[in-house]
């Protein structure tokens, strides 16, 4: 038959989400997972359960793994080794970068080839519209499984370097987690004074709305490596973030997040920038050890 067909491991959420959209595409989905009964659901849809690693990679050219890390793909994939010659393997895990390169290459000395994926939705946004995930790994190989893909979410593909698709998904993780968690406290002083999150919630949406919009005001000056106070001023900035700090610990709040922002502005101050903008504390991250 002609049937388009694809192999899944890994059941975790993602994975069931994964699989479920290729089946109601009307792919052929072979599916394997550790923990086996976590196969049923898709089995009742009409799946085809492998009940080994070398099962599912026989069954298909393309394979799909949706796994904790990459430290699982090794668990996994290494008793069979000898046979992931010729197997494509997008690997939907995610990881640092680092551990993405040394993977592929694991792969590439055993005949497979590698492509990478950093999922940008969760799976509730898999097989939706305005969802996407970065690749990365070897264009002809991305390009020959494109379409089968885009039944997932939309591509981004971002280059050779298997490891580019997994540095955007952290750059991005990275952005994600520390305004979440600037969220979370600055909420929790707000209710240590008797200020709801639904009251909360204007305030913060308009504060979080606003930031792109200073973003693309420093993005030519960082890029050029300027940071002229014109605009703002580091003391400034330092006054400002030691008020957060002492508004927290009047409230009887954790202040170690705000704290860790104010320890970066000393550095900034002490390395001569109280003239310059904040973003020349670009300058102290980049550079751990002053
Ligand atoms: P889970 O951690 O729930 O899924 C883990 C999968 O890995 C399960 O199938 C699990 O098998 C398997 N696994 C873990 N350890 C082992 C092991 N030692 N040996 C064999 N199998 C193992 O993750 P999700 O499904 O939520 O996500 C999968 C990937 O997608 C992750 O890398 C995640 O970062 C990424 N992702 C997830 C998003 C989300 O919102 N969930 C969003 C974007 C990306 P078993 O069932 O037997 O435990």
């Amino acid at each position: 038959t002609n049937r388009k067909s694809v192999t899944v491991m890994g059941l975790g959420p993602m994975g069931q989400a994964m699989a479920g959209v290729f089946l109601e595409s009307g792919y052929a989905v072979t599916v394997w997972n550790r923990t086996a009964s976590k196969a049923d659901e898709l089995v009742a849809k009409g799946a085809i359960r492998a009940s080994t690693v070398d099962e599912a990679l026989a069954a298909n050219e393309l394979v799909i793994l949706s796994l904790t890390g990459y430290e699982v793909m090794y668990a996994i994939l290494e008793p069979s080794s000898a046979n992931l010659s010729g197997k494509v393997l997008v690997n939907l895990s995610s990881d640092t970068p680092e551990k993405v390169r040394k993977a592929a290459k694991w792969l590439a000395d055993r005949g497979a080839r590698h492509v990478t994926g950093g999922v940008q939705v969760p799976p509730s946004g898999i097989g939706k519209p305005g969802s996407y995930t970065y690749y990365s790994g070897p264009r002809e190989v991305f390009e020959a499984h494109r379409e089968t893909l885009e039944v997932l979410t939309g591509t981004d593909y971002r280059g050779e370097d298997p490891g580019l698709a997994m540095l955007y998904y952290q750059i991005q993780m990275d952005i994600f987690w520390t305004s979440m968690l600037s969220y979370l406290h600055a909420l929790a002083v707000a209710n240590a004074n008797g200020i709801t999150a639904e009251q909360f919630l204007p305030y913060a949406s308009s504060t979080l709305s606003s930031l792109p919009k200073f973003v693309e005001f420093y993005t030519p000056r960082l890029d050029e490596d300027k940071h002229p106070g014109d605009v703002d001023r580091l003391a400034m900035g330092l006054a400002s973030v030691e008020h957060v700090v002492h508004t927290t610990e009047d409230a009887g709040i954790d202040a170690t997040l705000p704290a860790a922002v104010l320890e970066i502005f000393k550095r900034g101050m002490k390395n001569g920038y109280a003239g310059d903008s904040f973003t020349s504390l670009i300058e102290i991250i980049k550079n751990p050890v002053r």
